[in-house]
């Protein structure tokens, strides 16, 4: 994206001004204005699709692409953990930079002149792959930022600076659970879809996990690294938790039913019957945590292995409800142990069951 400016006060700030001195392609762009980003987005004559007034950004179409202009501002936390209220837009560049979470996220470059703004030392921080906060205060105001910490350390290999580090673990330590957890599932589903099983080690090791629960998650019994990419799993973060405590999460539907799926897996004496049915994340879930033997030996063999017969084909040879229900799922049992039973096999069963009962 090419984009001009002549008043020298429109800077790209943020990732892309950091992914940019790494060499690497910015995943999108942030734009500041020092000064009202509506009045400058206006005298440019940009074509406006969106404004929030109270923080005075704007959303605008730049040869076909949505690119939002934000105003310098300041923030403040009036409740820590929640979002923070703007006190001030307009404001100097710098003052914008240092409400940020890390010194290499608060690097700003100069549309005009391309020249770097870089109050805080975020270069040297870039060059040294370390991750600085601005204040002591940073983690207690948005303990998100602890889990952003992860994910640019699991993506650029960089580390916390040791006052940081320790502000990490204090916080750890006193945790604020009166906090909004939507942000913070963004970002740790941010971090689990880089499918690193370091990720997760680091998250249990790290304590991370008392973000969202006292109690220490349980690690996986095999790789789920390996495990997603086996079974090509896309979108596998509900996996990594495991059966960690999701309650703080707020769920979705269809996450919901995952792990209503996994619970009915590990508690039905019939587990693949049940797998047959249920989504690739609800076996994966159980495979990693409960059962890898028994989960390989489905997801490898057997999946896909379903009864020819139907419920309806017992009903017109004369069967009854229960009955039905009960060979089929001796049916199902026979078909898991030999998945070459045939229809007839199958009637064998069921005809075998009418003897015996
Ligand atoms: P990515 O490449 O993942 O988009 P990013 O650094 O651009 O990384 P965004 O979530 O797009 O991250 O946020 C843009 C910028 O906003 C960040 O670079 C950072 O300066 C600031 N920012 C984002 N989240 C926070 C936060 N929780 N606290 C303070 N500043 C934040
Ligand atoms: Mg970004």
């Amino acid at each position: 994206m090419n984009l001009t400016d002549d008043t020298g006060r429109l800077y790209y700030v943020g990732g892309c001004v950091r992914d940019e001195i790494l060499g690497l392609q910015p995943v999108d762009i942030d734009l500041c204005y020092e000064g009202d980003a509506i009045e400058y987005v206006k005298e440019c004559g940009y074509e406006i699709i969106k404004t929030q007034k109270n923080i005075r950004t704007a959303k605008v179409l730049i040869n076909g692409k949505e690119i939002d202009f934000a105003s310098t501002r300041k923030e403040y936390y009036p409740k820590t953990g929640h979002l923070p209220v703007t006190t001030d837009t307009g404001c100097p560049l710098k003052d914008d930079l240092i409400r940020r979470d890390f010194t290499v996220n608060s690097i700003a470059k100069s549309v005009k002149t391309n020249k770097l703004f870089d109050p805080t030392g975020g270069q040297n921080d870039l060059e040294n792959g370390i991750l600085r906060v601005h204040h002591d205060k940073s983690f207690i105001d948005d303990p998100t930022r602890i889990i952003r910490g992860l994910k640019f350390s699991l993506r650029f290999g960089f580390k916390f600076d040791n006052h940081t580090e320790n502000l990490k673990e204090e916080y750890l330590n006193n945790v604020n659970y009166d906090i909004s957890y939507s942000r913070l599932k963004k970002e740790l589903i941010d971090c689990f879809n880089l499918n690193r099983d370091e990720g997760l080690n680091r998250f249990i090791n790290e304590k991370i996990y008392k973000l969202l629960s006292v109690q220490k998650p349980q690690k996986p019994l095999i790789s789920i690294e390996k495990l997603t990419a086996e079974f090509k799993v896309k979108n596998p973060w509900l996996i990594y938790l495991g059966n960690s405590d999701l309650s703080k999460l707020q769920l979705t539907r269809s996450e919901t039913k995952i792990i209503e799926e996994f619970n009915a897996i590990k508690e039905n004496s019939n587990p693949y019957k049940i797998c047959s049915k249920s989504d690739i994340r609800s076996i994966l879930l159980w495979t990693a945590f409960v059962n890898p033997d028994k989960g390989l030996h489905y997801l490898r063999e057997l999946r896909g292995v379903k009864p020819a017969i139907t419920g309806q084909e017992l009903l017109s040879l004369g069967f009854k409800g229960k009955q039905i229900g009960n060979i089929l799922d001796n049916i199902w049992e026979e078909k898991f142990k030999n998945p070459n039973l045939t229809h007839a096999g199958e009637l064998n069963i069921a005809k075998k069951y009418y003897r015996d009962n």
